[in-house]
């Protein structure tokens, strides 16, 4: 768990991305995760000892550095860590904007959806869009499907207020074809989202598979958003 780096986002505001896990932990085990095979699969909260430490350090490197922003983007699902509501509550007081980035299985479940609720941004994905795919790629846990995915994601951000940011991967051979096209503009309709952020793979094997070219993402793009 870390400071990852500082950047400036497109309206010049100066954001500071944390890791606040120890190793990978997350209720999915994709076949496509950057970070790759290893890790630990599961939802419940854990406690990690590095925390305290990293907390006292987090708040230093706020005063030192003076961001705009907190984004907590971590190795999986940060709700992992029990003490990310500490993190939030830092971030808070120190009148950041905090965005949290998580696939959004989680925001099902009525104490992280608290925790997301603190945030000024919160995300969610689409990545496959039938049940053989969710299994066969984002590989749940048993009991997990897609339907309840989706359905815990449109719960969540029916009383969410803040700005609710859904990431799409497109995926050549396994979501770019019309029908899952027409699936993926459905589930945003039922999500709502403040914004979409459409992306592929653009490295290595990952791009091989199932990378989608510049010229057709263009062309998809308009297909799920249309021409504005
Ligand atoms: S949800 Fe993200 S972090 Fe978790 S296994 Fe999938 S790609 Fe990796």
């Amino acid at each position: 768990m870390k400071v990852k780096r500082l950047f400036r986002r497109e309206d010049g505001k100066k954001v500071m991305e944390i890791n606040v896990l120890p190793a990978k932990y997350c209720t999915f085990r994709c076949v496509f995760c950057p970070l790759g095979a290893q890790g630990t699969q599961t939802e419940e909260a854990l406690r990690f000892e590095a925390t305290e430490t990293f907390l006292q350090d987090l708040a230093r490197q706020i005063e030192k550095e003076e961001p705009d922003a907190l984004f907590i983007n971590s190795m999986g699902e940060a709700f992992i860590n029990d003490r990310l509501g500490e993190v939030i509550t830092l971030g808070k007081g120190k009148d950041l904007e905090v965005s949290l980035y998580t696939n959004g299985y989680l925001l099902g479940n009525p104490g992280y959806a608290a925790l997301a609720h603190k945030c000024d941004e919160v995300s969610g994905e689409i990545k496959a869009i039938d049940d053989a795919s969710f299994r066969k790629l984002q590989r749940p846990p048993a009991g997990y499907s897609l339907k309840e995915y989706i359905d815990r994601m449109v719960r969540f951000r029916e009383t969410y207020r803040g700005t609710f940011t859904v990431y799409v991967t497109l995926m050549k051979g396994i979501n770019d074809d019309p029908q899952s096209l027409q699936s993926i503009r459905y589930t945003l309709e039922r999500l709502a989202p403040s914004r979409v952020v459409l992306e592929t793979f653009t490295d290595g094997k990952f791009r091989d598979v199932w990378g989608i070219p510049e010229d057709k993402m263009e062309d998809l793009r308009k297909s799920i958003q249309g021409d504005h």
